[in-house]
């Protein structure tokens, strides 16, 4: 697989964060706060019209080593974070969008949860047919940029239909790329987080070399345990 890149990387970073805020074997509902939709709608590209509301680029990788932190017990390889962060903020032509309310969470989730059925839909049709029915339902209008890039919006302004539009654009593209294979969730089991997988071989398993660096230890351990060693 050559290429894996996709436009709207901010966008892709908005759309995993969102996605890892589903509820998995072992970890409860993580969606709550309209401040959380702030932060998926600035990393893609939206610029939230509330000069409070919008958190820089410091609030946003604390709010996320925070979150890591409370989940797994331990801060997130820093400069990674930070470097998605800033690429996500650097997008241009940030579109302005309301101020989440607390409604717009429950509206979020539920663009969540269908966005997480059609991504990892077991058969390609049921993905295809969801993102167009999510598109329809968010009135969603595929456009381009005067880049030529692809550019969805939506005709309802409200929150949850702006997001969406963002979400949906990078879905398509990372589906129209064929990369929805590489939408997977991190195989250490302490993680989970889903991630796209850019390796060149398409076959990574862990989203950050943190995680696969602890499967190792923890492997390694494993070996020693077994073998008798004492533990190292
Ligand atoms: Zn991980």
């Amino acid at each position: 697989m050559g290429d894996t890149s996709v436009t709207h990387a901010g966008a892709l970073t908005a759309l995993t964060a969102l996605l890892a805020t589903a509820p998995s074997p072992g970890l409860p509902e993580g969606l709550h706060y309209p401040g959380q939709l702030v932060m998926f709608a600035t990393a893609a590209g939206l610029a939230v019209e509330s000069d409070s509301s919008v958190p820089t680029i410091e609030e946003l990788v604390r709010a996320a080593r925070i979150r890591v932190r409370e989940r797994y017990g331990e801060p997130p390889e820093e400069e990674e974070q930070e470097e998605d962060l800033q690429e996500a903020a650097a997008q241009p032509f940030a579109e302005p969008c309301p101020e989440p309310v607390f409604e717009d969470v429950a509206a979020v989730t539920r663009l969540r949860d269908r966005l997480a059925r059609a991504l990892w839909a077991p058969e390609a049709a049921e993905c295809r047919d969801e993102l167009a029915a999510i598109a329809i339902d968010f009135r969603l209008i595929p456009g381009l940029t005067d880049q030529d890039m692809l550019a969805v919006r939506s005709a309802s302004g409200d929150f949850a239909s702006l997001l969406a539009a963002k979400l949906v654009g990078a879905s398509l593209q990372l589906v129209a790329a064929g990369l929805r294979g590489r939408l997977r969730r991190c195989g250490d089991y302490e993680c989970m987080s889903p991630f796209v997988d850019r390796s060149a071989s398409g076959h990574g398993l862990y989203c950050t070399p943190t995680c696969a660096s602890r499967v190792r230890a923890r492997r390694r351990r494993n070996r020693q345990f077994e073998e008798g060693q004492p533990i190292g």
